[in-house]
């Protein structure tokens, strides 16, 4: 595969951020931002509890929209255990349709699958979607 510029993996990690937290919107209402840099694609959680995860663009998984998409719902995944650890199920987003309270799905190939099943529950970003 090519090597994409510098400036195309950030718009993959920019639209990867973005796609993400659409889907984390309806399930926390807190604002979760997506800030550019120069050097990396920040994910910010609320405040106060502050927390800030940058992906940068030398990663090889910048290099794929999907990839990127994957690695930015995995980061926000990572920051919501850290920030609801004691609300088991705010800490496990996006909760899977088919065993509610048994896990999260996981984010593979840009889309929400059943870590059980195997299924693919929803292109990521489009989880409001899903009933
Ligand atoms: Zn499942």
């Amino acid at each position: 595969m090519e090597e994409l510029s510098y400036e195309k993996c950030l718009d993959h990690l920019e639209r990867a951020a973005y796609l993400v937290l659409d889907d984390l919107q309806a399930a926390h209402p807190d604002v979760f931002r997506v800030e550019r840099h120069s050097d990396a694609v920040g994910v910010c959680g609320p405040s106060p509890s502050w927390v800030w995860t940058g992906l940068h663009p030398e990663d090889s998984r910048a290099q794929e929209v999907d990839w990127a998409t994957d690695w930015a719902a995995e980061t926000v995944q990572e920051m919501l255990v850290e920030l609801y650890s004691a609300d088991s199920a705010a800490a496990t987003w996006p909760a899977c349709p088919e065993h509610a309270g048994a896990h999260p799905l996981t984010a593979a190939g840009g889309r929400w699958c059943c870590p059980s099943s195997g299924r693919a529950v929803s292109v990521i970003g489009r989880l409001r979607d899903v009933d």
